[in-house]
């Protein structure tokens, strides 16, 4: 039987009710299920986390390629399914929790996830804030796939002096090596939402793409780039309460134009200038 037949008897079966506040649109299209399983690598040796399973259908790809899955759901209406899909496998545990509000790092300790890849057909309403949560909570996880909508998956993997660059891009680009595995349609999903999506991998890196000495400050200089994008590098920084002088100064030892605008540097030049400020706060 299709995923898409097999995923319209589930849904008839329970006489489950999509809610769109859960960003609810579950996966019918077996290339876009494997091209996110063969992006994620799992092995036996290795576990996964997934957040938001719907009726199971990726939970169960991951569960047979992990040593353990655990996978977190928010809608109670979707517990009762997932334990009788997902009731063959003995490596799932299931967790009715917001994964807004999980602490990974406990999660991963208290589970014995170690390294663990993080697999998922995000809800799109968490998309940022759950990206941002992972990367910046220093989980250790080890890699992330996940479908999002194309247009935040553009931003992600954007390149400077671009319209999609952008303090997303900056932050996933400084925590991991990123990558676009596919484009996904809206056909390939049910209900089908009203935007087109991505997949796209994020390898954790070990150590940030760029040694700063203060990583606050460093992102501070970005958002503030970003927020006023069409303000000249020296406008916006001036907002840093610096002196001039020594603003000057900074921008001459990084080797910035201070008539540039922020969207045109690169993560090393930010990374330059956050530094030769902060030698001169
Ligand atoms: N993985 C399934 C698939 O691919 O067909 C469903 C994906 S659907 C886009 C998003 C899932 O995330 C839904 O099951 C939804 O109930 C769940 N969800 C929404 N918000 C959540 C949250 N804050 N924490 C955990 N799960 C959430």
């Amino acid at each position: 039987m299709s995923l898409s037949s097999k995923t319209k008897e589930i849904v008839k079966h329970f006489e489950f009710k999509f809610s769109k506040n859960f960003g609810q649109n579950f996966l019918i299209d077996q290339n876009v299920l494997d091209n996110i399983i063969n992006a994620a690598q799992l092995s036996k040796d290795t576990c996964a986390i997934e957040i938001g399973p719907g009726i199971g259908t990726l939970t169960q790809e991951m569960a047979k390629r992990s040593r353990k899955v655990v996978t977190i759901e928010i809608d109670d209406t979707l517990i009762p399914v997932l334990n009788e899909t997902l009731s063959d496998f003995d490596n799932i545990k299931i967790l009715h929790e917001d994964a807004m509000k999980i602490d990974f790092n406990k999660l991963i300790m208290d589970e014995g996830l170690e390294s663990p890849n993080l697999v998922a057909n995000l809800p799109y309403y968490i998309t940022t804030p759950i990206i941002t949560k992972i990367l910046t909570e220093n989980t250790g996880i080890n890699r992330i796939v996940i479908m999002i909508q194309k247009e935040v998956a553009d931003r992600i993997v954007a390149k400077p002096d671009t319209k999609e660059y952008g303090a997303l891009s900056l932050l996933c680009q400084y925590y991991s090596d990123v990558s676009k595995i596919c484009k996904v349609p809206p056909s390939s999903f049910i209900p089908q939402p009203k935007v087109e999506s991505a997949v796209i991998k994020m390898d954790i890196r070990k150590e940030p793409s760029v040694k700063v000495a203060d990583e606050k400050l460093f992102f501070r200089i970005i958002r503030d780039s970003f927020n006023m994008r069409r303000k000249t590098l020296w406008n916006t920084l001036k907002q840093l309460g610096i002196e001039e002088e020594k603003l000057k100064e900074a921008l001459e030892e990084a080797g910035i134009d201070p008539k540039r605008r922020g969207e045109t540097l690169s993560i090393e030049e930010f990374g330059k200038l956050s530094d030769c400020i902060k030698n001169r706060m």
